[in-house]
C-alpha cells in the first residue's frame, strides 16, 4: 500500500546539513497496523509526512497503492492525498471556532458538493468515534481524548485507505490514549492501513508490526 525504496532526506539549511533519513525501505501492505518508535529528532516525522507526500525525499521511490509519485505535480499529490490519506496529529489541529460537525466535514470541502451529503458523511464520523453527542460542541467545550476523537473522524470522514498517526497519543492520559487506540484498532478491522508514531512500547505491541529508527536508520 505504501512502498518506500531507498528514501534518503537531507534537511539543508545554510550551513547545516542533516541526514534525516538514511536509505529508508519499508513496504507497508494493505491492511497492516504498523508502529514507528525511536528516540527524539531520529526521522520519525519526517518518515511519516513522506509517507503521507506532505514532504518530499531528496532520493528513492515511493509508491501509494501502486502509483510511483515521484513525477507527480502539486496538484496530482494534493488529489492523491486527499483520495488515500488521513491525518492524525499529536496536538489535535482542530480549528477552534468551528464546530465539531464543521471541522469534521473540512476534508469533504474539497470533494463533495452537496452540503447535506457532507452533514450526514460528518455525523456517520462521529459517530464511529463515539460522539455523536457533541457535534454542536466546540472544540475548547471538549476534553482531550474527545477532541482526538474529532480528529480522528475528521481523518476517516473521506473514507482514506491510509490513517497516517503521529503520536496520536502523546497529549492523553493513558485511559483517553487507550480510548484512542481502540479506536484505530476498529479502523484497522474494517480495512485501514495504518501507519503510527509512538513513544507508547504497550501501543506498540498491540499493532502488527514495530519499525524503530535510530538516527535516520532503520535499526529494527
Ligand atoms: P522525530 O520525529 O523522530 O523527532 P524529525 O523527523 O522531526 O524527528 O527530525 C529528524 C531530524 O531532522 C532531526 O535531527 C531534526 O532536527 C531534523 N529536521 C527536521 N525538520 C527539519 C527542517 N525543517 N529543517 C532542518 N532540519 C530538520
Ligand atoms: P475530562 O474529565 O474527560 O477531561 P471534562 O471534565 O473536560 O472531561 O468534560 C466533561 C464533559 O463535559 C465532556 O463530555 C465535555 O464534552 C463536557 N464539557 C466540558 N466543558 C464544557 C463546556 N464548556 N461546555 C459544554 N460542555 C462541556
Amino acid at each position: 500500500m505504501i512502498k518506500l525504496q531507498n528514501v534518503e532526506k537531507v534537511y539543508r539549511t545554510s550551513s547545516i546539513e542533516t541526514l534525516a533519513l538514511n536509505n529508508i525501505n519499508l513496504n507497508v501492505k494493505k491492511g497492516e497496523f504498523i508502529s514507528i518508535m525511536g528516540p527524539s529528532g531520529c526521522g520519525k516525522s519526517t518518515l511519516l509526512n513522506i509517507m503521507g507526500l506532505l514532504d518530499e525525499p531528496s532520493q528513492g521511490t515511493i509508491e501509494i497503492d501502486g502509483s510511483r509519485v515521484e513525477s507527480y505535480r502539486d496538484k496530482e499529490l494534493a488529489h492523491l492525498r486527499n483520495q488515500k490519506l488521513g491525518f492524525i496529529f499529536q496536538s489535535f489541529h482542530l480549528i477552534n471556532d468551528l464546530s465539531v460537525l464543521d471541522n469534521v466535514e473540512i476534508p469533504l470541502l474539497y470533494r463533495t458538493s452537496s452540503a447535506k451529503q457532507r452533514r450526514e458523511l460528518a455525523q456517520e464520523a462521529l459517530e464511529k468515534v463515539g460522539l455523536s453527542n457533541r457535534m454542536k460542541h466546540f472544540p475548547k467545550q471538549l476534553s482531550g481524548g474527545q477532541k482526538q476523537r474529532v480528529a480522528i473522524a475528521r481523518a476517516i470522514v473521506g473514507r482514506p485507505e491510509i490513517i497516517l498517526a503521529d503520536e496520536p497519543t502523546g497529549n492523553l492520559d493513558s485511559v483517553m490514549g487507550n480510548e484512542i487506540l481502540s479506536i484505530l484498532k476498529k479502523l484497522n478491522e474494517d480495512g485501514a492501513t495504518i501507519v503510527m508514531v509512538t513513544h507508547d512500547d504497550a501501543m506498540a505491541k498491540q499493532t502488527h508490526r514495530l519499525v524503530r529508527l535510530f538516527d535516520g536508520t532503520q535499526v529494527q
